[in-house]
């Protein structure tokens, strides 16, 4: 009996033990923050100066994550000047990739449970192309005032205003007494700024940028004030120390990944579309 009592009771401590772990929202911010430096990382070790846009495309990168299995699925870079083609934003290459390769095994046809780390809010296409393929989350590390806010657009129902009515042709007609309710799928996704000290740094700076010299957001991304963010960005995941046991292993992972980046340059730089042509 007193066995029973003395291991209900250490029973009792360990449970209280527990409840002292971090709450999984600490864990899954660090996560997020070890994920988003990576992103920024990963654009910075093949850093496009003012001159040299062709070369390979913007400063603009995208991580993606399969939160079933935990782990880093795919890592890409902007390249549309590589691949003269001005849909090769970092994200459709990301998720291009991932499709193409069968990046989670024979039944690679949605990206349904994973997270998107991607440097500068998602545009209209990348957007309705995480919409389309079902990721559940997607993180940005720098708000676009300019062309943002696609997901919460598409997440929009439309009402439609009968502008068009003068053309009193029927099925003119009938399309105005119609609400269109938002893409399903978007429900699903959510779309949230990083909270990472880089975020700020980056809006903040652009904001100023704009002002002297009027530049688009992509010019800002050239600048040396740019590098400089997405330098300390680097150096932070390089030398970053996790609170928490349970990132261990994808902090390594994301260094690992780095370092791979650095030995192999341009590795991730190819242009999908054509080598797909080509097969
Ligand atoms: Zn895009």
């Amino acid at each position: 009996m007193l066995r029973f009592i003395c291991w209900l009771y250490f029973g009792i401590i360990a449970m209280g033990a527990q409840a002292e772990l971090p709450p999984s929202s600490a864990v899954q911010q660090e996560k997020d923050e070890i994920l988003m430096l990576l992103a920024y990382s990963v654009a910075y070790l093949d850093w496009v100066g003012p001159k040299e846009k062709q070369k390979r495309g913007y400063n603009i990168a995208a991580v993606l994550y399969d939160n079933a299995q935990e782990k880093i699925i795919g890592v890409q870079r902007n390249a549309v000047g590589l691949c003269r083609d001005k849909t090769q934003h970092a994200e459709v290459r990301l998720m291009q990739q991932c499709i193409g390769s069968k990046c989670r095994g024979k039944e690679t046809n949605y990206l349904n449970d994973t997270s998107i780390y991607s440097t500068l809010e998602p545009c209209m296409m990348c957007g309705g192309m995480m919409i389309f393929l079902e990721v559940s989350r997607v993180i940005y590390g720098q708000s676009d005032p300019d062309f943002g806010k696609n997901i919460e657009r598409l997440k929009q129902s439309f009402k439609s205003d009968c502008r068009y009515k003068f053309e009193s042709k029927p099925h003119v007609e009938n399309i105005c007494k119609i609400d269109i309710p938002a893409n399903y799928r978007a429900r699903n996704i959510s779309s949230e700024p990083s909270s990472l000290l880089q975020r700020a740094q980056l809006e903040g700076a652009f904001y100023n940028h704009r002002l002297l010299f009027s530049s688009t957001i992509t010019d800002f991304l050239m600048s040396a004030e740019a590098k400089n963010i997405y330098r300390a960005a680097y150096q932070r995941l390089m030398g970053f120390k996790s609170k928490y046991q349970a990132n261990n292993n994808l902090l390594l992972e994301s260094q690992k990944q780095l370092k791979q980046l650095e030995s192999a340059p341009g590795d991730i730089d190819r242009c999908l579309v054509g080598e797909i042509h080509r097969h």
